[in-house]
């Protein structure tokens, strides 16, 4: 017997046990002084009440014999499919009920789906990069190339014709930068891959940040994705269900390749190794589609917009270089007076008690910047900028 052995190709990521170790060390010296947490990915408001109210009908339902849900379809309830239907017809997208599949989230969905591409694929991601798509790849021995998100692109890398490419990894708006490809950008991309006959697998976790005009809320807003994308969404950051667990992956009846369907092949994938999410799940997930659920989430998300925006506007203030907080969570800056990420960490932590995330830990391009994030409470959020402007400001 022998495990994977790709396993020991992994890069150990000692980013979050860093932090975390750190800001015990001094918490436990400092017992005095308050922390600000500004480095957390999760959000921090409660569900919306529309969804409480959906989750106790169904619970209530699976109490009596007459309206108990045993298995389900392992790729949604038609009630579900149905209300995603109608959100993406609200961007100008229509798709097909089979081109949708509800997952238990968006990280599961963007592993599993490696089960339907031949292993001597060549992937190419982002640097700085989710570190989800580079391991998922490298568990299943695949080579991962990096192409470089930088200042100088705004950290949103263009295709590069003379770069040989089948599955390519688009993260927009951006974790960790916060940056957002605009729809003609996009159209490069899926130019870029029809052309190649590649494959984008377009990450749209963060889809419901977006504010401005222009922006792609999914790729399937862009003529010709349709044959080229497969997209990744999440009820995680739209409506708090990172605790909850439901997503969805769009996979067009049109992306085909030498006679073979990628919806077919993940229908097949989901079907033999997937039972579905729980129908109370389900449930609670449509109630974020009715009017009452889309007007309580969209203040809930306008909470950490806010949040952005106290984050976005200390930068400003300062003058300091940033991507994202308008269309996104994150606010990925560069770190004043040529320090690098750790050691920006260590300043902030020990002059004012503000914890961020280094952004060296997502990838050689990360060196030299850092990720503030907007999901805390507006006091803590406020207290932390007001800290930083008098720190930087000196
Ligand atoms: N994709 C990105 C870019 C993320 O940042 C995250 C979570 O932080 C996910 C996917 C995972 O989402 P889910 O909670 O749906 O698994």
């Amino acid at each position: 017997m022998h495990f994977n052995t790709h396993f020991n190709d992994i890069a150990q990521s000692y980013l979050f046990s860093t932090i975390a170790q750190k800001v015990a060390a001094y918490s436990a010296a400092n017992p005095d002084k308050t922390i600000l947490r500004l480095g957390i990915g999760d959000v921090t408001l409660p569900l919306a009440p529309a969804v409480i109210y959906a989750l106790h009908g169904a619970v209530d339902e699976m109490s009596k014999k007459e309206t108990f849900h045993g298995y389900g379809p392992e790729q949604g309830y038609d009630f579900l499919k149905e209300s995603i239907r109608g959100y993406y017809r609200t961007n100008g997208v229509e798709l097909e009920p089979d081109e949708i599949f509800i997952s238990d989230g968006a990280k599961s969905d963007l592993g599993n789906i490696l089960d339907i591409f031949a292993a001597d694929n060549k992937v190419l991601v982002p640097d700085p990069v989710y570190p989800v798509y580079v391991d998922t790849n490298v568990m299943a021995g695949r080579k991962v190339e990096y192409m470089n998100a930088t200042a100088q692109n705004g950290f949103l890398p263009m295709p590069d014709y003379s770069v040989d490419a089948d599955i390519i990894y688009l993260c927009s708006p951006n974790n960790p930068t916060g940056a957002a490809y605009s729809k003609a950008q996009l159209k490069e991309w899926v130019d870029y891959a029809n052309a190649k006959g590649a494959v984008i697998l377009y990450d749209a976790a963060y889809e419901c940040f977006i504010t401005e005009e222009g922006l792609a809320r999914s790729i399937f807003q862009i003529d010709g994705a349709k044959t080229c994308a497969i997209e990744f969404c999440s009820f995680s950051k739209t409506a708090g269900f990172t605790g909850t667990r439901c997503g969805y992956t769009v996979v067009p009846l049109a992306l085909k390749r030498d006679g073979m369907s990628a919806n077919k092949m993940w229908l097949r994938r989901q079907t033999t190794k997937f039972n579905g999410v729980p129908y109370i799940v389900q449930r609670g997930a449509a109630a974020v589609f009715t009017q009452e659920g889309q007007k309580q989430i969209k203040a809930n998300i306008a909470v950490y917009q806010s949040n952005a925006k106290i984050i976005a506007d200390c930068m400003d203030d300062l003058g300091i270089w940033y991507t994202g907080g308008k269309n996104s969570p994150y606010i990925w800056l560069k770190c004043p007076n040529g320090m690098d990420s750790w050691t920006f960490f260590d300043y902030l932590l020990e002059n004012i008690q503000v914890v961020g995330t280094p952004g060296a830990g997502f990838g050689a391009n990360g060196e030299g910047f850092f990720r503030l994030t907007a999901f805390g409470s507006p006091e803590v959020t406020k207290e932390a900028a007001d800290r930083i402007k008098k720190l930087l400001s000196k």
